[in-house]
């Protein structure tokens, strides 16, 4: 399975090394020409402004939306998933706009920047993930195609639809593989995903929580 991250920005690195774990040939994306080949993609987190302005400059947009029509998986991890909304609140930033959500940035307020809570996303398991949000947006409505597989106090963070992934949080930044897992058999079964009812179980936002004040924001 080959899989590209997108270098234009932002954690890059992690990505590539999840990946090689997962057992793919992980690959750098920097210019239209390397999309060529690949199974997956993934759009990591950073500054989606940023990101997005470097994407048009290269030609990013047409070029991966084309790809995307012809069947690659895509995952967006933050900054990413705010690249893949249709829509983002109060924003006219550039984006790729193929995922059927509004995602609101930057959407867990100021105090609560960066945090870890463990979030239970039944998809995965009995056992939560470790999810390490920073500065990260939300979904906060999603059009009927898209699967909805973890809320946190009551806001998406984790959704799917067909061949795209988005997270509002950073699996790349812990040890815990499941959700890189995922989307490489997404990519491998060639499935193009259940559409499950809305209403994912969530947990309350002050369970298990911690804040996370040494994590950097992006
Ligand atoms: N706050 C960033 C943005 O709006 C996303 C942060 C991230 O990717 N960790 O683009």
């Amino acid at each position: 399975m080959r899989v590209g991250v997108l270098a234009m920005q932002g954690a890059v690195r992690e990505h590539l090394d999840a990946l090689r774990r997962c057992g793919c040939e992980a690959v750098t994306v920097k210019r239209v020409e390397q999309l060529k080949d690949l199974h997956g993609l993934i759009i990591p987190g950073g500054e989606s402004t940023t990101i997005g302005e470097l994407m048009r400059e290269y030609g990013f947009f047409p070029a991966i939306k084309q790809a995307a029509e012809n069947g690659l998986g895509i995952y967006g991890t933050c900054a990413g998933m705010i690249l893949l909304a249709k829509e983002i609140r109060d924003s006219d930033q550039p984006r790729l706009g193929i995922m059927d959500v509004v995602v609101r940035r930057n959407a867990f307020g100021r105090q609560r920047e960066s945090f870890e809570i463990d979030l239970d996303i039944p998809l995965l398991g009995e056992h939560p993930f470790r999810a390490v949000f920073i500065r990260a947006p939300y979904i906060e409505s999603a059009g009927p195609a898209v699967e909805v597989l973890a809320s946190l106090g009551g806001k998406i963070v984790l959704a799917r639809e067909g061949r795209l992934l988005a997270s509002a949080f950073h699996p790349e930044l812990t040890d815990d593989l499941r959700i890189h897992q995922y989307f490489v058999q997404m990519l491998s079964a060639q499935d193009t995903g259940a559409i499950a009812k809305r209403g994912t179980p969530s947990r309350s936002e002050s369970e298990h929580e911690e804040e996370r004040p040494e994590v950097g924001t992006a």
